[in-house]
């Protein structure tokens, strides 16, 4: 009975089409929180991740709402994080719920992420509800982007709600639509237990927090439980709702949202996307759509400082008690010393990393570029994944060299569709298709190497777009690929952090643009350093820094004193961020100068 008045349902929406928003107006609607708890409230989740340095976020909210029906329900809305890098955690949080708010801005309509998160919501068969949400803007059209969620995306939009999240327009209707068309939560609470993780985070004092929807069956403290996948076991110690704080309960029945505390160590023991059953009595078979999570991109973190190795590893240490995907383990490096290797999600998830290692651990950082796995193959048969160009093989032993690539959907105006060819050309994209969405606005498909997307792939396409362009991509697969790797010398010494693997074609090219861009960072000195591009014992592209003419203290001559001694402290600052590699001092942004290739 109680499980017919259960709605589960997340909101999805593009980037800025308004989903925060929403779910504030939602919270506030329902009385989870006033405007003012909840300012104070995410205030005090700042401070917290200043103070501990971990991330909390609204992972999920329990609601009552009393419907015009006259019935109380319980409605669980559950955040999906919206970035591409997470798109298996968003697919599982959806995997949690039976119905998801579509959000369009109804001045831009549908964009890439907008497509991307309802092919995961359809896929995890969820009632779609569309919400035309900003039609306060002057610039909204409510009714072309209903046609287009019509043509483009198939659902019928005779009910969707026109709503402004900003001024409180339709808040009521949606409530009401989520209570009619969501359904139930299905499942019998006389199975043994089977719940599905779809988030977790570390507390210091209870250790891991496990989200869960529970499917089947019921859990409560006292259990004994087992994730499927890890195969690890656990005593419950408690479980609670979100109401919108953690609030303990006595048991979560099927259809619940909820959490777990058991003990639990280490958020690897749960993974996102397993099943937790009874250890005693387990259900047969584990909810389908688990994955083990593995990182895309690589890059080596190093202290600018050599003395904050042990402080580096600290930071990681505790980052990662939060958060499982990401992966590291020590490097050493001749160039920049002693360092680590680290594994991410993607792009944003790096540099998130980075952020909140020079930001809250405060220490300095020297970041290597950014590169995919690449898969091997020997002459001798053996596969080897590469994630670091300095261990790649000799080119005499290897067989071929595989490269993931992914498909790129790009949503632009007509006007851009020369351009997008073009940008997706140069980073060696496959043209696969192109469809309207309506008179004014494309869809264009391209397979396109993981690692050129790496690169500045984003940022190109925001620029040559004037910011219209929206984007999404997902791994398409590994394919063959004529790769090399590419080594930079500085003054007759190759620098392995400098080193890069690149397509055979383009070595030149790159090689070149490298060097010049190594000549403006890298400061003169007392001598001349030659640069070199080197591919095998092939050096393609060469430049020279001068020789410094003369010291630059000659010129306080006379004796100013502090005038000399603040030139000295001006050079002593600008040093913090040098290298001593061999006997040149480089600079950190040079490390990164692989990156910015145009
Ligand atoms: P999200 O990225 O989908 O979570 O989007 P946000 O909720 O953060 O909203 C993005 C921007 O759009 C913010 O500046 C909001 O104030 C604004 N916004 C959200 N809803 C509305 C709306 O109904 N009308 C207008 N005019 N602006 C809105
Ligand atoms: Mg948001």
């Amino acid at each position: 009975a109680r499980q017919r008045k259960i709605r589960n349902f997340s909101i999805i929406a593009h980037i800025d089409h308004g989903k925060s928003t929403l779910a504030d107006r939602i919270l506030e609607y329902t009385g989870a929180l006033t405007t003012r708890e909840m300012q104070e409230q995410v205030l005090d989740q700042m401070e917290l991740e200043r103070e501990r340095g971990i991330t909390i976020k609204l992972q999920a909210v329990a609601l009552t709402y009393k419907a015009d029906d006259g019935e109380e329900y319980l409605l669980n809305l559950i955040d999906t994080p919206g970035h591409v890098d997470f798109t298996y955690e968003v697919s599982r949080s959806l995997a949690a719920c039976e119905g998801a708010l579509l959000v369009v801005d109804a001045a831009q309509g549908i964009e890439a992420q907008t497509l991307a998160n309802v092919y995961l919501a359809l896929d995890n068969d969820l009632e779609i509800l569309p919400v035309i949400n900003k039609i306060d803007l002057p610039s909204a059209d409510p009714d072309r982007v209903k046609q287009e969620v019509e043509d483009v995306i198939g659902l019928d939009t005779s009910n969707a709600v026109l709503a402004s999240a900003k001024a409180g327009i339709g808040i009521k209707e949606i409530l009401e639509q989520v209570v009619q068309s969501v359904p139930a939560p299905q499942g019998d609470p006389d199975q043994p237990l089977k719940a599905l993780i779809f988030d977790s985070h570390y507390d210091p004092y209870k250790g891991v927090i496990v989200y869960v929807r529970v499917m089947d069956g019921k859990i409560k403290s006292g259990s004994k439980i087992k994730m499927m996948a890890t195969g690890k076991t656990f005593e419950v110690i408690e479980v609670g709702a979100f109401k919108p704080r953690m609030t303990i309960v006595d048991e979560l029945n099927v259809g619940d949202v909820g959490f777990i505390v058991a003990g639990i160590r280490h958020v690897g023991d749960t993974q996102v996307g397993d099943t937790v059953t009874d250890a005693k009595n387990p259900t047969p078979e584990p909810l389908p759509g688990y994955r083990k999570i593995n990182p895309m991109v690589y890059c080596g973190l190093y202290p600018i400082e050599t003395s904050d190795y042990v402080d580096l590893r600290e930071a990681l240490e505790k980052l990662q008690l939060n958060d499982a995907s990401l992966s590291f383990e020590p490097e050493t490096s001749s160039a920049l010393g002693f360092g680590f290797r680290c594994g991410f999600l993607g792009l944003l998830h790096m540099d998130v990393i980075q952020e909140r290692i020079e930001r809250e651990f405060n220490i300095p950082l020297i970041t290597t570029a950014p590169s995919v796995i690449y898969h091997v193959t020997l002459t001798n048969g053996e596969v080897m994944q590469i994630d670091n160009p300095s261990n790649y093989p000799e080119v005499g032993r290897i067989d071929y060299v595989e490269e993931p690539y992914v498909k790129a959907s790009i949503i632009v105006p007509n006007d851009y569709v020369g351009t997008i060819m073009e940008l997706c050309q140069n980073k060696r994209g496959e043209y696969v298709n192109m469809e309207y969405l309506d008179t004014t606005r494309v869809t264009i498909t391209y397979e396109i190497p993981l690692s050129e997307i790496v690169y500045d792939f984003f940022d190109q396409l925001k620029s040559s777009t004037k910011g219209y362009a929206s984007f999404d991509y997902e791994l398409s697969g590994y394919r063959q690929s004529n790769l090399a790797k590419m080594d930079i010398l500085l003054n007759g010494e190759q620098v392995d952090a400098l080193s890069f693997i690149v397509h055979r074609d383009r070595a030149y090219n790159r090689g070149r643009i490298i060097c010049e861009k190594l000549r403006e960072l890298i400061p003169r000195q007392m001598f001349e350093v030659p640069i070199q591009a080197s591919v095998g014992t092939k050096v393609v592209a060469r430049e020279t820094v001068k020789a410094m003419r003369k010291n630059v203290l000659a010129k306080c001559y006379g004796g100013d004193i502090s005038r000399k001694r603040k030139l000295l402290e001006k050079q002593k600052e600008g040093k913090k961020r040098m290298k001593q590699v061999g006997n040149v001092e480089v600079p950190q942004e040079a490390f990164m100068a692989v990156l910015k290739i145009d």
